[in-house]
């Protein structure tokens, strides 16, 4: 199992890390802390390159806290609750050979262990191990003696579960109901978001059925429109399928036979004959509240897996409707048999909701718009989001609504529902918006249950308590914000417990386990004392409920509790004094997948249970992983193991590729050419190092005093983009903004390292550390330095080595070579010789002047520049108009980085520094440069250039 990083230095430096036990953190009173974590994976398949993407991102925030001298605490474990392996043994039980074929060739499971793969927690233990050489591997700073995996399995975690489910009964935020929940009929239980193999974040929605009188029955069509029944003028029903008989809801009511099996898990249901569906095509059903008779017209539209199998037909205001008419009237075949011609000749839309930017009949705008011919056209999908959205919004039911005439569609709606159920002529189906598949491979549906345990999160108060929290946390990035307070707004019940899979049981009903959502809220707060637990200090059977209260909440008296415990009275308060220090979370870096589950109940449940004071401070969250532009899956066969992307590119490069991928909410993108490149960059690393302890020099030029100018200006850039969690800006400024200057120094110089070399190298590595670990503690070593650099204090910038008038100078000279550039290629072929022309003494006057007039309106400043050129002699009439604009603009551009007074400064010297330059102009065009300055007597200018000359701007001749 043992992983081999393709970089040999890595490997190294772990054991070394791990020898010195850097990366473990204990209470340091006085010194500022953070506390930083990520959710932990479920441990049902090796760990991927996206998760090393979050992983990444919270190890260079904690090292670059740990650096800036916080006292750092990062912490791991490892999720095995729910059913996140039982799909995959199950079906391995049953031989599967596709499950076979993937473990063995993505997972790189060994053949000989196929066999125990049918066993959840071997299968847990083999990916906990595997997955704990990786995490090392990839060289996160991790302190290993809090490490920890859920589930009853583990001798204390369950210990931990208890003491908050009992906690959270005790305060009312757990209750025992009745509830729709998204259902695994073949697991029977619930089935929670990350027990699923498809649909995550779906939850049921509750439908209204309306009844429309059918001889002794009732058709019952379910919408979610109920207000719209005023322009019903047909019902729908599937011509192919089976319509059955029920007996519900104190009813004979008609629904498809699916939709009967649905209803059988929401009410009691009855069913007492099939019909089928020509039976009921071509006869009148009696809509509610207006009494009004209306055919029953056969269409493919009417899905009978969806709703009820009964729809009824608004055409005027629903596009699906209008183009199931239009659909209708063009099957002749249909309208023979059912004998339907002049009954479809006879339905017109009928309008009842006005809104703003249509006319009458906005569905029938819509399909007319759209061209659309057939009822299974999918651009009705988006026709009927926008006049839904829109109507829903601003519609207004018009006067032919009854008592509902002049409300608006959202009042209208529940008005409406409300007044159908209290007549005995609607009722209630739930339904899911989208599939939602177990991890066992059934369908699920939609079941009330009863006796179920669920979290309150529809309690209005625990929402506004969480709100008012999320407002005032630190979110990274801000956008994220709005997110989770729409989260917390739609967030229902939620069922906390299943009936199957690995887990902890409810406490007080053991037929229950906690599900895999409910029991991973608040265990940031286990990390804080595992170490205790970890190291023996504190036996697993010792932590009660009391001493649970007592270290969490300061509740009860320790002396008592130490004495009922038989756990020290001093190391009690040891461990209560530790949660107070590490506690709250500072930092918590995850995938934005987890904002509408994960993260929100994380919040939630320590809002309920803790202090405010330790409720969690920070979140970033972050885009989800895609491989060379497609989405990630093992079906797809495009699915890389973390542990596969070390031994081929290495740690670090993993780490590099993941960071410049992407930051925010954006998606990052792994591809394998950008591996490579980072790979490379590793080595060019290692290279610059070599040459800098090799060269000796005592030089010390301007390009040196820019070289650590420019790093000053570097280091705060890339200290406040971390301070935001914007890792790729920071990380992309550090590799590849300073590589950049390095190299502009090497060209400068010639290679002849200067003074300077040594000491930006030297921060440079410093400032690598977060990112990319290994290859920064190889290249310290390589400076002769001793010790760690991750343990290296944070570089700060120091102001007394910027350099303004440097950093212009290098400007101005990279400006020059554009200039000589643009000119030779004009020309088709190298210069032979270049002259530069600088201002004369008296035309410097001209930078100050036209600073002074900058202030004035550009057309003015220009126009007084003109006359005063002109009368100073500094150009003749023909020439000082484009001279005047020259150095206007030439202003407009440096005057956006630099001080006016660098400005003066630097033209003042401008002469002295081009011929210091001189060689470095000839080397990089190899061609012989002359430089004077415009009032030099005797200079070399058959073009008339020198008079071109401005100050920051010189005249250019080329031969
Ligand atoms: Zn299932």
């Amino acid at each position: 199992m043992k992983l081999k990083s393709a970089i040999a230095y890595e490997e190294k430096w772990a054991e070394k890390w791990a020898e010195a036990k850097i990366f473990e953190a204990d209470p340091k009173p006085g010194k500022p802390k953070i506390f930083i974590c990520v959710p932990y994976s479920y441990q049902n398949a090796p760990l991927h390159v996206g998760h090393g993407f979050t992983y990444t991102r919270g190890d260079a925030y904690a090292r670059f806290k740990r650096m800036q001298g916080y006292n750092v605490l990062f912490p791991w474990a490892w999720h095995w609750t729910g059913e996140a392996v039982a799909g995959t043994c199950e079906r391995l039980k049953r031989g599967d050979q596709s499950v076979r074929k993937m473990l063995v060739e993505i997972d790189g499971v060994p053949e000989e262990l196929l066999d125990k793969f049918t066993d959840p927690v071997f299968v847990t233990r083999y990916y906990t191990e595997e997955n704990r050489e990786t995490v090392k591997a990839m060289g996160l700073s991790i302190d290993w003696r809090r490490e920890f995996h859920t589930t009853d399995l583990h001798p204390y975690y369950s210990k931990f579960i208890e003491w908050q489910y009992i906690t959270l009964k005790n305060k009312g935020y757990i209750t025992k109901g009745r509830h729709p929940v998204v259902w695994c009929p073949r697991c029977k239980s619930p089935t929670g978001d990350h027990d699923r193999l498809a649909g995550e974040g779906v939850s049921p929605e509750e439908y209204t059925l309306v009844y429309f009188k059918f001889g002794d029955a009732y058709l019952a069509a379910a919408t979610l429109r109920p207000e719209t029944i005023f322009g019903v003028t047909n019902i729908w029903i599937n011509p192919n399928h089976e319509y059955v008989l029920i007996q519900a809801d104190g009813k004979k009511l008609i629904v498809s036979e699916q939709a009967a099996y649905k209803l059988k898990n929401q009410t009691k249901v009855e069913i007492l004959k099939k019909i089928p569906a020509d039976e009921l095509i071509g006869k009148f059903a009696e809509t509610p509240l207006t009494g009004k008779h209306i055919p029953i017209f056969p269409a493919d539209l009417v899905d009978p897996d969806f709703g009820s199998g009964v729809v009824y037909s608004v055409p005027a205001h629903a596009p699906y409707d209008y183009a199931g008419i239009i659909a209708l009237k063009n099957n002749q075949e249909r309208i023979r048999k059912y004998q339907l011609k002049e009954l479809v000749e006879s339905i017109k839309p009928i309008s009842i909701i006005r809104v703003p930017g249509y006319g009458e009949f906005p569905a029938v705008e819509e399909v007319e718009r759209l061209g659309i011919t057939s009822d299974t056209d999918p651009r009705l999908e988006e026709a009927t989001k926008t006049i839904y959205s829109k109507e829903f919004h601003e519609g207004v039911l018009k006067d032919n609504c009854g008592e509902y005439s002049g409300k608006t569609v959202s009042e209208a709606r529940d008005l409406v529902k409300e007044k159908l159920i209290e007549m005995g002529l609607g009722g209630v189906m739930w339904e899911l918006p989208e599939k939602v598949i177990c991890r066992c491979g059934t369908e699920t549906i939609v079941k009330i249950v009863e006796d179920q345990w669920f979290l309150k999160y529809s309690d209005p108060e625990w929402k506004e308590k969480v709100k008012e929290h999320i407002r005032n946390m630190n979110i990274y990035p801000e956008e994220a914000r709005r997110w989770f307070l729409n989260v917390v707004d739609w967030l229902r019940d939620w069922a906390c417990a299943r009936k199957t899979g690995l887990g902890t049981k409810l406490p007080w009903d053991p037929d229950w386990i906690v599900e895999t959502l409910s029991d991973s809220t608040i265990y940031p707060a286990l990390y804080t004392i595992s170490k205790y637990l970890n190291l023996g200090i504190i036996k697993p059977d010792q932590l009660n409920i009391d001493v649970l209260n007592y270290i969490y909440l300061g509740a009860g008296d320790p002396e008592k509790i130490s004495s009922q415990s038989g756990i020290k009275e001093e190391i009690l308060k040891q461990v209560r004094e530790e949660f107070l220090y590490w506690y709250p979370v500072d930092m918590r870096i995850s995938a934005k997948e987890l904002v509408p589950n994960h993260l929100t109940f994380y919040i939630f449940h320590h809002v309920a249970i803790f202090e405010p004071r330790h409720w969690p401070r920070g979140i970033g969250v972050n885009g989800m992983l895609k491989i060379e532009g497609e989405k990630m899956s093992k079906s797809k066969g495009n699915f890389i193991p973390l542990k596969k992307a070390i031994e081929i590119y290495g740690a670090d490069a993993t780490r590099a590729t993941l960071l410049l991928a992407a930051e925010d909410l954006d998606d990052p993108d792994w591809r394998d050419k950008n591996a490579r490149e980072a790979r490379n960059m590793l080595d060019v690393l290692i290279r610059i190092c070599r040459d800098v302890v090799s060269a000796n020099s005592n030089d010390y030029t301007r390009v040196d005093e820019w070289l650590l100018s420019t790093l000053q200006r570097k280091m705060k850039k890339i200290t406040s983009a971390m301070e935001k969690l914007k890792t790729r800006t920071a990380f992309n400024e550090a590799l590849y903004g300073l590589y950049n200057d390095w190299k502009w120094y090497i060209r400068r110089t010639g290679g002849r390292l200067g003074k300077a070399a040594e000491k930006f190298l030297e921060e440079w590595v410093k400032i690598l550390a977060p990112f990319i670990p290994f290859t920064a503690e190889e290249c310290w070593s390589m400076l002769g330095k001793s010790g760690f650099v991750s343990l290296e204090k944070w570089p700060e910038p120091r102001e007394e080595l910027i350099n303004e008038d440097a950093e212009l100078r290098e400007d101005l000279l990279k400006n020059l070579m554009e200039d000589i550039r643009s000119i030779t290629e004009v020309y088709g072929k190298p210069p032979k010789k270049i002259v530069i022309y600088v201002s004369s003494k008296k035309k410097r006057e001209l930078l100050g002047k036209a600073i002074e007039l900058k202030s004035l309106e550009s057309k003015a400043a220009l126009g007084n520049l003109i006359k005063w050129m002109i009368a100073e002699k500094l150009a003749d009439k023909k020439k000082a108009p484009t001279l005047a604009k020259l150095m206007v603009d030439t202003l407009a551009s440096l005057t956006s980085k630099y001080k006016e007074k660098t400005l003066l400064n630097v033209a003042e010297n401008e002469l002295e520094f081009y011929e210091e330059s001189r060689e470095f102009l000839e080397r990089e065009f190899n061609a012989n440069v002359e430089i004077y300055s415009e009032d030099q007597e005797n200079i070399y200018d058959p073009r008339n250039k020198a008079s071109t000359a401005l100050p920051l701007r010189p005249g250019i001749y080329i031969e």
